[in-house]
């Protein structure tokens, strides 16, 4: 299809016309947003048919991402991207006197995830199909995404977010590709002509319909599917039985009760809270996704013993390791294969992705409520748990290890276990958290299976996170090496070559400064506060969490504010402390954090002495399209997690690749990053990972040293709770219960002094602007290395075995 601006501006008013019977003087710009959208749309389903004819009719090898989250921000304006016409889009638009821009501002992301880890799964999808990967996403399609944050009085406070309530013009309703899923009820065996069957009755069904969305690839006519399954009752609105017997109530409560299966995401990342709701929803997804994986594989007529040449699944954490039961289930129960040749299927089928060693985080789920729910599912598990556990003890004669590896024990089910057990790959995502499984968490099962661990650094789709958030920075690239690192990222590398030149540095420069002016402008008219574009801003931006301390930031800036009181000629340079992070709605302790971050945003804020070179600013509803913005407009990216806690981090990469200057702990990928762009191109601080685990071991680690030995900490941990931060004394006491009465588990005060040791460098950096130029070119030129694109092929070739 040939796209020029007459026949866009054409297609678009017939599109206005047909929709809403409008023409663009009448139109609303909602109206505009909503037909330009769908105009996008159909501009990529001739595309999209041709990538599932094609994949169907060459028999290709199938990816499913299998990943209860999918944080996907808004499409709009990476679909243009993506086809190749958002240029001509703009500019077309332009001449209606439409802004392309506003409208795209108008699209409410899509907010299918926590953080990370959704993240990661939507960078994922786009780097797939724009390597020409046949690889779709499978999902939940929840009517409500993670809670929108509003912050009233320093709090936190979080409204649902709602966000289909204007229609979602990307997806559609496939009604006709509805499976159903079973819950609860009775397995009876039963012996039949010496066959062993497994009887199914008094199950609650439950419709899951898929909505599939077009996930398009950058200019290369590949256009993959990622399906979001949503619950509904199969009687459509009433559970007919119970409305004759006139139980109106009871029929609609059982309608919603099936609904609720996909009605919210759970707004936790690092916790689990053993919630049946929640391993309803894992089932839910996983039997769906695998009953239409098998009916679209059924139709190829191939023998089904050979699945696993045409079909791979990656499981995203542990959520959807059920998987691995439920495609036996459906090779023995309904495809009558043996269990030796669905174990070898399947194992060849899956493959697991762990994502943290949090122990709180690990999934496992007490046995009765497992079996009550799924007791086929169950009854499988015990299964393979059994085969297992005789493997190990063939091997190691030892019952103790066999206790320590069971899949089925102490009264839980392991889902961990089950993913490792049931992949043939399991990997980490940065080579520190990959060593840190071999050698700690998962050791004895990596002594088991060596051949499966291997590691895969997560990336970040850099169309995404500088073509299309920095598009003045990418122009400047453009005309200084060549447009090729947009298919071949690793090209930004040749940027180093201009890392010292004068009139590159000061390009480079101009644009930093216009994103952050244009960040203060954008801040000034949707909030009515002034931000001073020449500070500097140094940035944290992620998930609220004690690990990822963002408490040794605030406090950094609590013993900045005291030496400035102090010393009134304190030079410094103006700096500007951004924050965005959303707190699990039951964490206490990181709402609190975030009633001290701006507790301290307001006492600075109304000290006059001060004012003018401090200021700190909480970003309200942290999400991806609020990170496309503040990131182009870093000049510190703090990556300052204790060692070993996370597991890679990719808000790192999407900082250092818009030139910013990280700060940075040796944790996850940051040693990847500190490897790439060498020691002096980064700042790295605090305690390594065998100083972290020597102290985790020994229990040698006593925060009320610290607190005595350092009067900053001193008197920062004291002005916490002695009423002088302007609050109640109480406000903040739990906060420093956590860390001396209880120990501060990830180390704050341990790390305080190295790390205002580091902060102190930079404003010496800065000041030596051709050095902190010449810093940002080098990073960004080592970006390209952390492209999801590179991941993704590396899962392709290592993991799924794709030929490219
Ligand atoms: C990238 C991203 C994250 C992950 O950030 P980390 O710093 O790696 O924790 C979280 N939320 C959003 C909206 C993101 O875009």
């Amino acid at each position: 299809m040939r796209i020029n601006k007459e026949s866009f501006k054409s297609d678009f008013k017939r599109k206005l016309t047909t929709l809403y019977a409008e023409s663009i003087r009448s139109a609303s710009n909602f109206h505009k947003y909503y037909a330009l959208a769908s105009l996008v749309k159909d501009y990529s389903s001739e595309k999209w048919m041709n990538s599932n004819d094609y994949y169907s009719s060459q028999k290709k090898k199938q990816v499913y991402y299998f990943s209860m989250e999918f944080l996907i921000g808004r499409l709009l304006g990476s679909n243009l991207l993506n086809l190749g016409i958002r240029d001509l889009c703009r500019e077309a638009l332009a001449e209606l006197d439409i802004n392309l821009d506003e409208l795209e501002e108008l699209e409410h992301d899509a907010g299918l995830g926590n953080g990370g880890l959704g993240r990661l799964a939507a960078c994922f999808l786009d780097s797939m199909a724009s390597v020409g990967i046949a690889g779709h996403g499978c999902g939940i399609r929840y009517d409500y995404g993670l809670f929108e944050q509003k912050i009233v009085n320093g709090y936190q406070v979080e409204i649902p977010d709602n966000w289909l309530k204007n229609g979602n013009v990307w997806e559609v309703r496939r009604e006709d590709k509805a499976v159903v899923v079973k819950f609860g009820g009775k397995v009876t065996p039963v012996l039949e002509n010496d066959t062993l069957t497994f009887e199914h009755t008094d199950y609650e069904a439950v419709l899951a319909i898929p909505y599939d969305t077009p996930i398009v690839g950058y200019k290369n006519n590949t256009v993959n599917t990622l399906r979001l399954w949503s619950a509904e009752t199969i009687d459509k609105d009433f559970d007919l039985d119970s409305f004759s017997k006139g139980e109106y109530t009871k029929a609609v409560e059982h309608k919603y009760s099936v609904q609720s299966i996909s009605q919210v995401l759970y707004p936790d990342d690092t916790r689990i809270d053993g919630k049946i709701l929640r391993l309803k929803q894992q089932y839910f997804f996983v039997s769906a996704g695998l009953q239409s994986i098998l009916r679209t594989f059924r139709k190829t007529r191939k023998p089904i013993t050979k699945l696993d040449e045409y079909i791979q699944i990656q499981i995203n954490d542990t959520h959807p390791a059920v998987a691995v039961a439920e495609l036996m289930r459906i090779l023995v129960d309904e495809e009558q294969v043996s269990w030796d040749d669905a174990w070898r299927i399947t194992t060849n089928v899956m493959s697991y992705t762990n994502h943290t060693i949090l122990t709180e985080a690990l999934e496992k789920w007490p046995i009765e409520l497992f079996k009550k729910l799924l007791p086929r599912i169950f009854m499988i598990i015990t299964e393979i748990n059994e085969r297992f556990c005789k493997k190990i003890y063939e091997k190691y004669n030892d019952l103790n290890l066999v206790h320590d590896m069971a899949i089925v024990c102490d009264g839980y089910v392991k889902m961990a276990f089950l993913a490792i057990v049931g992949s043939h790959s399991v990997n980490g995502v940065a080579k520190l958290h990959t060593q840190i499984l071999k050698e700690r968490e998962l050791n004895n099962f990596y002594k088991f299976f060596p051949q499966k661990f291997n590691n895969k650094t997560n990336g970040i789709t850099h169309r995404r996170w500088l073509l299309k958030s920095n598009p003045e920075l990418s122009k400047l690239i453009n005309k200084t090496i060549g447009d090729n690192w947009i298919t071949e990222p690793i090209k930004l590398i040749n940027l180093l070559a201009y890392s010292k030149d004068k009139d590159f540095q000061d390009k480079m420069y101009e644009i930093k400064q216009a994103n952050k002016a244009e960040f203060a402008k954008y801040f000034y008219e949707t909030h009515g506060i002034n931000i001073d574009p020449n500070s500097i801003f140094d940035v944290q931006v992620k998930r609220l969490h004690a690990y990822k301390r963002q408490l040794l930031n605030v406090f950094n800036i609590l013993d900045l504010y005291y030496r400035l009181k102090e010393n009134p000629n304190l030079d410094i340079v103006p700096r500007t402390f951004f924050f965005g992070a959303k707190a699990a709605p039951g964490y206490y302790l990181a709402k609190q954090t975030i009633k001290l971050i701006n507790t301290v945003a307001d006492i600075i804020d109304k000290d006059q002495a001060v004012n003018n070179k401090i200021k700190v600013i909480f970003l309200e509803n942290y999400s991806v399209s609020l990170a496309e913005k503040i990131i182009p407009c870093a000049d510190i990216s703090e990556q300052i997690s204790t060692t070993t806690k996370e597991a890679s981090g990719t808000g790192n990469m999407k900082l250092m690749m818009n030139g910013a200057i990280t700060i940075a702990t040796l944790d996850g990928a940051n040693v990847e990053i500190c490897d790439q762009v060498g020691e002096e191109n980064i700042i790295i601080f605090g305690m390594k990972k065998d100083e972290v685990m020597e102290l985790e071991k020994t229990k040698r680690y006593n925060s009320m040293d610290y607190y005595n030995s350092d009067p900053r900490i001193k008197r920062i941990l004291d002005n916490l709770v002695n009423g002088s931060l302007g609050v109640s004394p109480s406000e903040f006491a739990d906060i420093h219960k956590y860390l001396l009465a209880n120990n501060d588990e990830f180390f704050v005060l341990k790390d305080f002094a190295a790390y205002l040791d580091a902060q102190n460098k930079i404003d010496e950096l800065y000041r030596n602007q051709d050095k902190w130029r010449e810093m940002s070119i080098v990073n960004i030129a080592h970006s390209g290395a952390f492209s999801s694109d590179n991941t993704i092929k590396k899962y392709a070739r290592d993991i799924w075995r794709i030929n490219q």
